[in-house]
């Protein structure tokens, strides 16, 4: 396969107010993709992902959508710039936050505007399979909750299969560990789907955990790192390997020794480059490029599937040289 992790432009061919800080875009892009996938935008001479909101299995047309961070530069210049008929530029989907191939039921946790994938995920879930979906959406107050209706909708189209409990921090505080076993009840044996802002993500994860939830049974999509990226070693002479890792950028090789502790993507900086990047955390894909020569490990992979890692796609931010000698390329 050859993965196209270059940039298309699209238009914006509607956008849908969904609450007062939410938006979804809809684009006029070709692209397949798989129920839970993001996207990756360039606005503002940056790079951000962000998640579908579209079921590839019900919806004709493409959406994603944003929700306002404030003072956060991207999501507040969709919501103030994008207009209808724009030509914006996004990669192709990626991803892994997705179904899996199994009848057991479908249990999400969500909060703020991490009911995007799982809305994705849930009308997919519902049409092609007979699993039970269920979803508890937790939100700050009755005008943040995104989807209200559709999600209505849902439940009233499938009553014995889908289930969407809103849980308001307005009314009833944060989420607590005993509410998370409660709606999880004698599903332990469900895929849980975890998206929303990094606390409430770690406190259902140890709770699933601690009521009978197997590991490799959990999903998460993280929006924004689980912790500060690790900082560019000072590359002192002693950190100095064996070995090197040549990077391949815009067409030109450039070579540097090994560093250890180093990413692809700080030994590229190291080499003056300005490759993409994104996240820092293993999430989104944009600093994507692929070894040719030698082998790599990455610490974190939350966006490449096997079998792109098979066919030698690495994270540039989480991969680390395995070999003395390695060759990474980015895209043109
Ligand atoms: C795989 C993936 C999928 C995503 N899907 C969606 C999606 O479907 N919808 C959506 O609205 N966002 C989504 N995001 C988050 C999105 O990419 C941006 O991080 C978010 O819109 C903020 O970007 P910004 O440029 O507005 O803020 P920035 O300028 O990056 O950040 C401003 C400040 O807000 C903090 N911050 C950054 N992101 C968040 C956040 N999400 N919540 C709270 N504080 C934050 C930062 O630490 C910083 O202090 C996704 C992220 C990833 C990695």
């Amino acid at each position: 396969m050859v993965r196209d992790h270059g940039f298309h432009p699209v238009r914006v061919t509607r956008i849908v107010r969904e609450t007062t800080d939410a938006r979804t875009y809809v684009l006029d892009a070709p692209f397949g993709y798989r129920a839970g996938q993001f996207l990756t935008l360039r606005a503002c001479g940056t790079l951000r992902s962000y998640s579908m909101s579209s079921s590839p299995d019900t919806d004709g047309e493409l959406m994603t959508t944003v929700k306002r961070v404030p003072g956060g530069l991207v999501s507040n210049w969709l919501h103030d710039h994008l207009a209808p008929g724009d030509l914006i530029e996004v990669t192709r989907p990626a991803g892994v936050f997705c179904l899996r191939e199994t009848t057991a039921p479908l249990v999400a946790f969500c909060g703020g505007s991490g009911i995007t994938p799982v809305m994705s995920l849930a009308k997919s879930a519902l049409a092609t399979t007979d699993r039970r979906v269920r979803i508890l959406a937790a939100d700050r107050d009755a005008g943040s909750v995104i989807f209200a209706d559709a999600l209505a909708e849902l439940a009233r189209r499938h009553p014995s299969r889908f289930e969407i409990r809103h849980h308001l921090d307005a009314d009833d505080g944060f989420v607590t560990p005993g509410a998370v076993r409660e709606f999880a009840g004698d599903d332990t044996d469900a895929d849980f789907y975890i998206c929303g802002p990094e606390p409430y993500m770690e406190l259902v994860e140890r709770a699933l955990l601690a009521h009978g939830a197997a590991p490799e049974r959990i999903l998460v999509e993280r929006f924004t790192p689980a912790e500060e990226p690790p900082a560019a070693p000072e590359a002192p002479a002693e950190s100095e390997l064996e070995g090197t890792v040549t990077i391949v950028f815009a067409g030109k090789k450039h070579t540097v020794p090994q560093h250890s502790g180093e990413t692809f993507l700080m030994s590229a900086r190291r080499a003056g480059l300005s490759p993409p990047y994104s996240c820092e955390a293993g999430n989104c894909a944009t600093c994507i490029a692929q070894v040719t020569e030698g082998r790599a490990e990455m610490r974190v992979n939350n966006a490449l599937e096997e079998d792109e890692v098979a066919e030698g796609w690495v994270l540039t931010c989480q991969g680390e040289p395995a070999s003395p000698r390695v060759t990474v390329v980015y895209e043109d």
